[in-house]
């Protein structure tokens, strides 16, 4: 038991990837945890068999669903009464170059993502305030700022939650909320696991380290901006990318 102990935290996208290995380290830690997934009972089911009931918590709720985040954040709040750290990381990709995007390709990636993010940190940052204290930790990607062709939609969300996270951080300072960025460069999930070999090597070839980062390396950053110690760092961005 650690630092994370009798802390309770909200993570979405929780039962894959990212999303999961960043819950896995906060449950070893001794951290309560409520985690959201959008529809892969499977996964969901395996994992919450895993850790059982007692510090995990699974609810299938869609983040671009407005309701559906104000229904589970009621439940959150009848259940927890008070929230110390959300992890905003579901996200989805829909590549295509814009004269081939479709509008659903383009509407679904910017509503998972940006308005996704949106709905749960509206609901998770009153839950903060009742107790003046909180961590936000958003996973935004440097596609934001690089402009990888065919990601049009995925850049403009993930710009798009930065400059949500640089606004929130000061609208919730006072309130000792704190609201940070973790971009990982390529991180090897199921995300990007239809990227064909040469696209794979093409990418390496872009990061001075010459390889894909693990899950593990993004957690690492993840638990620093949620942790305590962290507590005068709000409005920024950490690179984890090997240097991209
Ligand atoms: P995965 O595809 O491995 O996992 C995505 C997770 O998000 C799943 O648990 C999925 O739930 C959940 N999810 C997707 N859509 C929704 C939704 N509408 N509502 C709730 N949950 C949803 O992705 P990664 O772990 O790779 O990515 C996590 C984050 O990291 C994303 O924001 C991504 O953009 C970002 N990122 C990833 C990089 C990478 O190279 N992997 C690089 C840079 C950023 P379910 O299982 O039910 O489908």
């Amino acid at each position: 038991m650690g630092e994370f102990e009798r802390k309770k935290a909200v993570v979405t996208g929780a039962t894959r990837g990212i999303g999961r290995a960043i819950c896995n380290a906060l449950l070893a830690d001794g951290c309560r945890v409520i985690g959201l997934y959008r529809g892969n009972h499977e996964a969901a089911e395996a994992f919450q068999a895993h850790w059982g009931d007692a510090q995990l918590t699974l609810l299938c709720c869609d983040v671009a669903d407005h309701d559906q985040v104000r229904r589970s954040f009621a439940e959150i709040e009848a259940r927890f009464d008070t929230l110390d750290i959300l992890i905003n990381n579901a996200g989805i990709r829909k590549d295509a170059i814009i004269a081939l995007m479709s509008s659903e390709q383009w509407q679904t990636v910017l509503d998972v993502n940006l308005t996704g993010t949106f709905n749960t940190t509206k609901f998770a940052v009153p839950l903060m305030m009742k107790q003046k204290y909180g961590r936000i930790v958003t996973i935004t990607s440097p596609s934001s700022h690089m402009g990888i062709q065919g990601q049009a939609n995925y850049a403009a969300s993930k710009a798009g939650q930065i400059g949500l996270t640089i606004t929130l951080a000061k609208e919730v300072a006072r309130k000792k909320i704190t609201a940070n960025c973790v971009s990982p460069g390529f991180i090897t999930t199921d995300l990007i696991d239809d990227l064909s070999d040469d696209q794979r090597s093409a990418y390496k070839k872009l990061v001075p380290m010459r390889r894909f980062g693990s899950v593990d390396e993004v957690v690492a950053a993840v638990l620093f901006l949620a942790s305590e110690k962290a507590s005068y760092i709000t409005g920024a961005t950490l690179e984890v990318t090997g240097g991209l």
